[in-house]
């Protein structure tokens, strides 16, 4: 890392790039080395949006546990909450029971008894209904109660069983993002090492969505990004190096220097590129140590 680093034109270099005969052999390396590093960062993108649903569909049974666990619960909540109005309506009712049996020793006459006898006899009634609805209502809740213990505990089982899958791949996805940083900040390095033309070519060709923004000149002469024949004037010029100069055609940046062998790849952080086989290895290891599994 620190090498490749070292080999980036300081800002010294950069003006001089300006000021020089147009494009240089590190100039084009550069460009070359963008479109590498944005096909990877594209690929990237597009792994680390893969996670998504794989992530949702392991998370999914503990999920839908939980959703039931918390509606259950708010259910059993109602429930209590009923179960005591309907108590505190029977003893405000078994207050007002007694007043009346009170007032029924001090009543005067026959007619003032009788009336008495009646509104106690429909308060009674009335606290008779509201309790045995109030023994029915907590009957139910003490068989919620073990239904949503044993949902609870279902629900934690299923969260322990998710949770080892689920963190192999945040930790695979955050390797996947710690790598596109890394080349994020390598893009910037390069980008800014660019001179003014090239860097206005490489991005409008980037933001329009375009893979090949460097193509070498084919040996006879053909443009090496649509193999459209090139003049033979600007081929010399291409090969003399001398210029920013694109194909009339296709619009990309023309070379004579053959693609080098073998970019070598910005290192992770560990200094060794993720292979496929770890990456499913962890997953297999997670998933033998989750309970249950
Ligand atoms: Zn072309």
């Amino acid at each position: 890392m620190k090498g490749r680093l070292a080999g980036i034109p300081s800002r010294a270099r950069r003006h001089h790039f300006e000021q020089g005969s147009g494009m240089t052999k590190t100039m084009m390396g550069s460009l070359r080395e963008l479109q590498k590093i944005d096909e990877e960062v594209r690929t990237l993108r597009s792994e680390i949006e893969a996670f998504d649903p794989r992530l949702a569909e392991v998370e999914e049974p503990a999920l839908r546990l939980e959703a039931e666990f918390t509606k259950n619960r708010a259910r059993l909540d109602q429930m209590r909450t009923d179960a005591r109005r309907l108590e505190r309506g029977a003893e405000d009712k078994r207050a007002r029971a007694k007043r009346l049996d009170e007032r029924l020793t001090q009543v005067s006459n026959l007619r003032e008894e009788a009336a008495v006898r009646t509104e106690l006899d429909l308060i009674r009634r009335a606290i008779e209904a509201e309790e045995q609805e109030a023994m029915t209502l907590l009957e139910q809740v003490g068989r919620s109660e073990v239904a949503l213990e044993e949902l609870e505990e279902a629900t934690l089982a299923a969260r322990a069983e998710v949770e080892p899958n689920q963190e192999a791949m945040l930790a695979q996805r955050g390797d996947l993002k710690d790598r596109l940083s890394l080349l994020q900040s390598r893009r910037n390095v390069l980008l800014e090492a660019l001179g003014d033309a090239e860097r206005r070519v490489y991005e409008s060709f980037h933001g329009s969505g375009r893979k090949v923004v460097v193509a070498t000149l084919t040996e006879d002469g053909a443009c090496g990004a649509c193999y459209g024949m090139v003049p033979l004037q600007l081929q010399n010029e291409i090969r003399r190096g001398s210029a920013l100069l694109r194909c009339e055609a296709c619009g990309v940046i023309l070379t004579a220097e053959p693609e080098p062998e073998e970019v070598t790849p910005v290192q992770s952080e560990s200094g060794e590129p993720e292979s496929e086989e770890t990456e499913s290895a962890d997953i297999e290891a997670a998933q033998s140590e989750s309970p249950g599994a």
